[in-house]
Order: structure tokens, then sequence, then C-alpha cells
């Protein structure tokens, strides 16, 4: 029998209903041996993740402030998730452990970590399943989404025997024993490597939305669900802005062929999104449409650039020595554009555009911003005539400027920059032309 790996989200663990409904979707399913969790979301809107008041809890105690309110809360959520489903497991002396760790514990990532730990035993004694610490088995460096090699044979031979079982997501720990946390929304990522782990048949990610949808649903509300999505077809996805999954969750699964799963908690029965290795295109080469504002570009020109030698190089070193990470750069005869979204230039966009200045000697230079990018997506673009046609035509009928195009050399993808203004005409436009009544002429 193939064995799935499930990896449930803060929200469908936000309360005793949300976990009796975890537990009935794993018990459906003898094959779904493997549990991951995440710490408790939000309830409703305007409550707090308990990830958030563990953090705020942290940064509070550290600068000797009163942190009573925020891991009042914290306990408060976990005695009440226990009471509420009944569990024999004791929570008072695991908070108790929590208060003290938050007086004293430098580490944050060890505070960050507590609600997934305190959450996953919850759920094991719930579940009558075996619990195992992230912490004992997954290998993690500081500041990284990869886990050391090592934890594939370690996690592999706790995980073995009899199931369910039970482990905390969103961290691991360094070579000193000491918890490291991975980026929010980590949770995603030890689901995948927990799937890898154990050589799963499927990861099953369940969340609080059946599945990814083709666009953004507040700018075309009717945007047809993604049944099938490649992994490479989903990172430029997600890099993009479709967040449904972390954006490093798919690698560790990815290298060995496991496809993940996207379903919701709340509709167990709907089909969701499956990440595959490939997937037949057939009459619809694009598979999504995603994109943000909030970013700009920094256009530099000098006559006879292209006859000098290392011009690039040194407008990226430049970056590279600010700490600004950037997305495209598209070159011209005698101009070179970088784009960058506009959170990487905060505080350090200035010096950057002064050495440019000071260092190259342009003959002009402009910060232009306010603008959007949006990616469409699709493994079969490369394989069939007309789709940039069709996009830039769909663009032009919307009346739509264009301020920059790059397709990467995978072809999976056509990254347009357009006005941030612009941005929801230029996303309905694309929808309709690759998913809308004109779709057929393809
Ligand atoms: N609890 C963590 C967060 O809120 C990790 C996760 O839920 O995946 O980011």
């Amino acid at each position: 029998m193939g064995l799935k790996a499930c990896k449930f989200g803060g929200t469908s663990l936000a309360d005793a209903n949300g976990v009796r409904r975890v537990a009935e979707i794993v018990a459906r399913e003898p094959a779904r041996r493997y549990v991951v969790v995440s710490a408790p979301g939000k309830r409703e809107p305007s409550d707090h993740k308990v990830t958030d008041l563990l953090l705020a809890s942290h940064s509070l105690a550290r600068q000797g402030l009163d942190f009573t309110q925020p891991l009042g809360m914290v306990r408060d959520r976990f005695r009440s998730l226990a009471a509420d489903l009944g569990v024999r497991l004791d929570v008072r002396p695991l908070l108790d452990e929590l208060e003290a760790q938050v007086r004293t514990e430098g580490n944050r990532d060890l505070i960050a970590s507590r609600g997934e730990y305190l959450c996953a035993r919850i759920v094991a004694d719930f579940l009558g399943a075996r619990f195992v610490d992230a912490r004992r088995a997954i290998g993690v460096a500081r500041g990284r989404s990869q886990v050391t090699p090592d934890t594939y044979p370690r996690l592999r031979m706790l995980l073995e025997g009899e199931g369910p079982v039970v482990v905390p997501g969103f961290y691991g720990s360094d070579t000193h024993g000491d918890i490291v946390t991975f980026p929010r929304g980590g949770s995603d990522i030890t689901g995948s490597v927990v799937a890898r782990a154990v050589g799963a048949e499927v990861y099953e990610n369940w969340t609080d939305v059946p599945g990814l949808l083709m666009t953004d649903p507040a700018v075309v509300p009717e945007a047809q669900p993604i049944l099938e999505v490649t992994y490479r077809e989903l990172r430029e996805l997600s890099y993009m802005g479709a967040k449904v999954l972390h954006e490093e969750a798919t690698f560790p699964v990815r290298e060995a062929g496991i496809p993940i799963h996207i379903r919701s908690t709340w509709e167990p029965d709907a089909p969701g999104t499956r990440v595959l290795p490939s997937r037949e295109h057939g009459t619809a080469p694009v598979v999504g449409i995603a994109g943000r504002t909030g970013c700009s570009t920094i256009h530099i020109e000098k006559a006879m650039m292209n006859e000098g030698r290392g011009f690039g190089r040194r407008v990226l070193d430049i970056l590279e020595f600010h700490g600004i990470s950037w997305l495209h750069a598209p070159t011209g005869i005698d101009t070179m554009s970088v784009v960058v979204w506009d959170e990487e230039l905060e505080g350090k966009g200035d010096a950057y555009l002064a050495d440019i200045e000071r260092i190259l000697e342009p003959d002009r230079l402009e910060l232009i911003g306010d603008l959007a990018l949006l990616a469409t997506v699709g493994q079969g673009m490369a394989n069939t005539v007309g789709i940039a046609g069709r996009l830039f035509t769909s663009l032009a009928d919307a009346g739509v400027n264009i301020r920059m195009i790059d397709q990467g050399s995978s072809e999976i993808s056509i990254i347009v920059a357009v006005a941030a203004a612009d941005y929801s005409k230029a996303v309905r436009a694309i929808y309709d032309a690759f998913a809308g009544p004109c779709r057929s002429r393809a």
C-alpha cells in the first residue's frame, strides 16, 4: 500500500472543530500515516496566529517589557484546545515550561517553534498517534530552507513502524541541537521533507482553499481552479505572488518525483490541485497568471555600452554590494534595466543609484516606480504558436501599455511589467484571452 504524508495548515487546526475534522480526514484512509501540523492559526479575521503571539512575547521579553498579554493568549489557546478535545495530555507543565523559556531564552526560533510543538503534542494525543519531534530528526542550518542530507535516513528510521505519526512542522535543529525554524509558512517544507523521507505515494497539503486558481480571485472572481500544474509552473506562479504553498516546499518531493495534492480541509471531496512532474497541456497551454504590484525598474543608458566589457556585471555587482536582489535585467544596445521589488530598495535605493552614477557615469539614470509585474505561465507555451501574440494583443485591446517584456529561456513563462494602475485591467485581459470564452482560439 502506498503511504501518504499529510500536512495540515494553521487554519485547519485553529480550534477543536478543526482538529476533529483533521482526525476524520486522517481516519478516512489508513494510508494517511504521516501527519505534519502547523501552529494554530486565526479562528476569524481579527484573531491572531499563535506563531505571531509567540514572536511578540519573545520580542517584548527581550526588551524587558511585559509579555504576559500575548503569552497569556497562547496559554488560553492551548488550554482550551486541549480541554475542548478532552485529551489526556496535561498541557499545564508544557505551558509553564514555555513561559520560563520566553523569560530566559535568547533563541527566537525556539520560541517561534513552540506553536507547532504544542499543537503536535495535542493532535498526537487526540489521534492516539506517536509524536516524533522534528528537533531530533530534521537538520537545518540557520537562515536556510533546505535540510541537511542526513535528515532523510534519520527521519525514515524515526518514522518507521505503525502509524499514524505526528510531526510538528516549521522547525528542525542545527548541529548543536539548537532549534532552527524555516522561513514563515515553512511547515509546508516539513511536509515535503517527511513525504520524501518515507517515499510517500503523495504529499497531501491540506489547507483552507480548495487548491490553486488560475489567477487572483480578487481581480477575477470567477477564476477557474487549476486541477494540474507542474512543479516548475507552480514555482513560477508562487514566485510571482500565488501563495498557496511555500515557494521552497516543492524541492524535496520534486527531487523524488512525489506528487503534491493541495486540498481543502473544509471541502475534502473537492478535486484540489495536483502538482506533478509533467502534465498533458492539451488545448490549455497556459496554466495560470500571477502578478504583483510594488515593483520598480532602474533604467541605465550609456552610449557605446555594448562596446565595453563588464558593464552589466558591474551593475549587478553594485546591486549585490548593497544587498539588493533583482528579478530581471533586460538589455538594449546602449541600455540596461534592472527590475526589482520595491521592498528590496527600501533604505538602500538612493545609495545604490549614487554608486551607479559615481562608478559607471551613465548618460541617463532613472528610477521608474509604480509598476506591476505579471507572469503568464504554462509548460505548453514553448510548443504552441501564437501565445505571445495573443497575450500582447489582449493587453493592447485593453489599452494597457507594456513597459517591459521578459521571456526566460525556459519558455514556461512570459513576464510583462505594466503601470501598477493597470494591474487589474491587465490580469483580466490576459485571463480572458487564455481562460475566457475565446480560449478555443488556441
Ligand atoms: N506557524 C508558522 C507560521 O505561521 C509556520 C507555518 O504555519 O507553516 O509561519
